[in-house]
């Protein structure tokens, strides 16, 4: 991908969220769009930045570490979307915005510590698994709840919202179910809202299925090939 085209893409990106949204009647301020740098060199992230986008993705924890040092505007959104491992957290921690892919208390209890020891406060989404696939993590439906209490007493955590990745299928209809899944548990567990747990966030979408999780009522698209295109590896 040439650098000129990554501002069309994020400029295209952005075009059919408004278009997506016009027809559903939502409103597209409510859409964070975080472009997926994963794999890319930091001279994207860099142009990405020469039109206006702040929020970037990776899924990588050591990677993210690296390009986090790498870039220094403090306007830059950092999120976390891929495997956490814990021993690594306190590594990304001084500096991460985002975590989108918690889904075990373990997790939240070490972000709450490594956050605390850099005295700030770390916006966590909890993953569930939406599709049923083994590799895609996510914490099992029914074990949502008792995560989501756990963090309503963490004072350097503030869990926003529940993350999910569908199948990868050609037509994304077939995924509209699972993305509902996602917006039924968010509905239900909203009214255990207190403390850290403020959920108002729903992270899903991505490339090719976009539309169809802002149908579904996405408010966060994590969108990294139709931005920065094809990756070789993931
Ligand atoms: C890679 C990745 C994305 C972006 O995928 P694209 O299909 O390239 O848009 C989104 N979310 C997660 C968790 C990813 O790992």
């Amino acid at each position: 991908m040439s650098q000129e085209d990554i501002c069309a893409n994020i400029h295209e990106i952005r075009d059919e969220i408004r278009s997506v949204c016009e027809r559903t009647g939502r409103d597209p301020e409510e859409i964070m769009l975080v472009a997926v740098s994963k794999t890319k060199p930091v001279e994207d992230i860099q142009e990405a930045l020469t039109c206006g986008q702040l929020h970037f993705g990776e899924n990588r924890m050591k990677e993210l570490e690296d390009k986090m040092g790498e870039i220094e505007n403090p306007d830059v959104s950092w999120h976390m979307i891929g495997n956490l491992q814990t021993n690594k957290i306190k590594y990304i921690a001084d500096r991460v915005n985002w975590i989108h892919s918690v889904e075990k208390k373990k997790y939240l209890k070490e972000i709450n510590k490594r956050a605390g020891q850099s005295e700030r406060v770390v916006n966590c989404l909890i993953q569930v698994n939406i599709s049923g696939e083994d590799q895609k993590g996510g914490c099992e439906p029914e074990n949502l709840k008792d995560i989501l209490e756990y963090a309503i007493d963490l004072d350097y955590v503030r869990v926003k919202g529940l993350m999910g990745m569908a199948r990868f299928v050609d037509d994304p209809e077939e995924v509209r179910g699972e993305f509902r899944l996602l917006k039924n548990l968010f509905d239900e567990h909203k009214a255990m809202n207190q403390g850290s747990l403020q959920l108002e966030h729903l992270s899903m979408g991505m490339t090719n299925d976009m539309a169809v999780a802002i149908e579904e009522g996405s408010t966060m698209v994590r969108i990294g090939s139709a931005i920065f295109g094809k990756r070789n590896y993931d």
